[in-house]
């Protein structure tokens, strides 16, 4: 329960400063959100900053995708959605193995896409393919509605702080972010683990994080709580495995076991061995 509250109140904290960060809006916690941007990969990458990016290899490669866990906006509402999708729709996940040759044509379909753009001198385009330029871009497009209908006319002539531009990329990240939160309702976290480019890159190292989430065998009771509650489909109960390349780390498999079966351990074997069977497994 530790490591789902702590887990909750940090995601929670840095969504609300990335909120703010994104906001026409001065104060400390904002300045301080903006300041948190520059430790975003992209930016980062953007920015040539290789310790910040040294600093995410190096918390991935030993305890998997934590960006995944708290710092990812996009990532952090798709957990929530998938959370009412349990709730209110009743959604149950079962083991879906994961298929990393697509996940890997898809990276290389967006690397080459990125070249071009660079190629072109349109870096900043690489954004369409980050969640967190989605996410700011969503919420600028979120506060043009709202000086819309407060002001009940359109915010100086789409002008001030938008442009026309501006405004088909804010609205068409605000689709992207509507559209892949509706798919975690239902389908839990399926754009991270097979769509999402920064999902696979960190997927890569992670796989072989020393500290990760496992079962102990001889406390499970096969209840298959974790894996009816897991949004990234990655508990093979049958097994006791948990494919860490598509653990995204949210704990909710921690606080739902009865027998406190599962939790984080340490596993020095290297990504988990590929399982005889193909297809989804109970
Ligand atoms: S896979 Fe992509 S969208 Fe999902 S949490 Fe990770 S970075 Fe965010
Ligand atoms: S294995 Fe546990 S921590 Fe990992 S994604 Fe599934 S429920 Fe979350
Ligand atoms: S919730 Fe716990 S006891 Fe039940 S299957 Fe998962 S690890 Fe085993």
């Amino acid at each position: 329960m530790f490591w789902y509250r702590f887990r909750n109140f940090v995601s929670c904290a840095l969504l609300l400063l990335m909120t703010l960060a994104a906001l026409p809006i001065g104060g400390t916690l904002a300045g301080f959100g903006r300041r948190l941007a520059g430790c975003q990969p992209l930016e980062a990458a953007l920015h040539g900053s290789l310790i910040v990016l040294l600093v995410w290899l190096g918390i991935t490669l030993l305890l998997g995708r934590v960006y995944c866990s708290i710092f990812c906006p996009l990532g952090i509402i798709q957990e929530f959605m998938a959370h009412l999708g349990r709730k209110h729709l009743g959604t149950s996940r079962r083991h879906t193995r994961e298929c990393l040759a697509l996940r890997i044509e898809i990276l290389a379909c967006f690397a080459a896409l990125g070249a071009v753009f660079v190629f072109f001198g349109r870096k900043e385009w690489l954004g369409a393919f980050d969640p967190y330029t989605l996410y700011t871009k969503a919420v600028g497009a979120v506060v043009f509605l709202a000086k819309m209908v407060f002001h009940r006319q359109l915010p100086s002539g789409v002008a001030g702080d938008f442009c026309a531009a501006g405004l088909i990329v804010a609205f068409l990240s605000l689709a992207v972010t509507v559209a892949v939160s509706i798919l975690a309702l239902f389908k839990g976290r399926i754009f991270c683990n097979t769509v999402c480019p920064l999902g696979t890159i960190f997927s890569l190292p992670g796989r072989f994080a020393p500290v990760r989430i496992r079962i102990k065998r001889a406390e499970c009771v096969n209840c298959r709580r974790c894996a009816a509650h897991c949004a990234a489909s990655c508990v093979h109960v049958r097994e006791k495995k948990i494919e860490s390349g598509c653990c995204t780390l949210c704990v909710n498999c921690l606080k739902d076991c009865p027998k406190n079966a599962i939790g984080f351990g340490l596993s020095l074997r290297g990504a988990e061995p590929e399982e005889k069977q193909s297809g989804e497994q109970k």
